[in-house]
């Protein structure tokens, strides 16, 4: 392994308070949620997407999106972002005052279907529009692809279809394009190709890397892209997490193994340590879903 060609900083997104909190079956409360929030910032994340603007109909965990935004500790050079499926929720995002919003797109079209309940090219007629008043707006925005790397449903995803989804996000103008393992069926082949394939062809956006749990496998992903050339990783503090319209979806990539991981290896994270282990555990505490998600008798 060249360490020369690995890069000196690498940039962690943190996305516990949303993906990592969001299929929690049972309400936690808005001050913990705020309180998990601002350990995350005391430990140095610099990226933080911190809730979801969805209708509580679909998402009754992130039904307190704004009084969250309205109460978490802002600090200067962090950026804290928000999910959102749609115009309504970048509405609620201008309104909250968050500079950063997330959209979501799946490389599958029964994925798509049945996590957004609309066809892609719907789904990227809606993204292209919530980049146009975003921009207006002067808010930046992220793009996640999920099924990258497989589909529950329809098994094999076509690179090319990924590809396609990530010029037109960033012709939208989405600033950056994390590619999701939404199931955890990645393995350290296409965590390096897919990237890699995708990374050479974007000529504006970046590319972040999304896995989740697969008993440590994510962690092999997350190095072979680092390899391929990737700096952008998303991880969820105690990871927490999983799709709940994915069967089988299990927590995200841990950040605090990541940051270990990548600290060992002489990469910075800007992140401290011990701070983030605490984050992690405090997060894993509000936790009833976690070691359902960790089970292994699904495979
Ligand atoms: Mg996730």
């Amino acid at each position: 392994m060249d360490k020369s060609k690995f890069p000196k900083k690498v940039s962690i997104f943190e996305v516990g308070p949303r993906d990592g909190l969001q299929p929690e079956p049972e309400f936690i409360p808005t001050e913990k949620k705020i309180e998990l929030i601002n350990r995350l910032t005391d430990a140095g994340c610099q990226r933080i997407e911190i809730t979801s603007f969805v209708h509580p109909k679909w998402v009754p965990q992130m039904a307190d999106a704004k009084q969250v935004a309205a109460g978490i500790r802002y600090k200067e050079g962090v950026t804290y972002s928000a999910l959102i499926p749609n115009m309504k929720g970048l509405e609620l995002a201008i309104e909250s005052g968050l500079k950063e919003v997330v959209t979501i797109i799946s490389a599958s079209e029964s994925h798509n279907k049945k996590n957004l309940n609309m066809s892609r090219e719907d789904s990227l007629k809606q993204i292209e529009q919530i980049n146009k008043v975003a921009k207006e707006n002067g808010i930046k925005v992220r793009s996640y692809i999920a099924t990258v790397f497989g589909c529950p449903i329809e098994g094999y995803v076509d690179p090319k279809v990924v590809l396609d989804i990530a010029l037109a996000l960033e012709s939208f103008g989405s600033y950056e394009v994390s590619l999701g393992d939404t199931t955890g069926m990645a393995n350290p082949i296409s965590a390096y190709e897919i990237p890699k394939m995708i990374k050479e062809k974007l000529t504006k956006a970046e590319v972040a890397v999304h896995y989740h749990k697969f008993n440590g496998l994510e962690f092999a992903n997350n190095l072979a892209s680092l390899q391929a050339g990737i700096t952008i990783f998303d991880g969820a503090a105690g990871g927490l997490g999983g799709c709940p319209y994915a069967p089988g979806a299990k927590g995200n990539c841990q950040t605090e193994i990541l940051v270990e991981m990548f600290h060992r290896m002489g990469i910075e994270t800007g992140i401290d340590l011990e701070k983030i282990i605490e984050a992690g555990k405090y997060a894993q505490s509000l936790s009833t879903l976690l070691f359902q998600c960790d089970g292994r008798s699904e495979h």
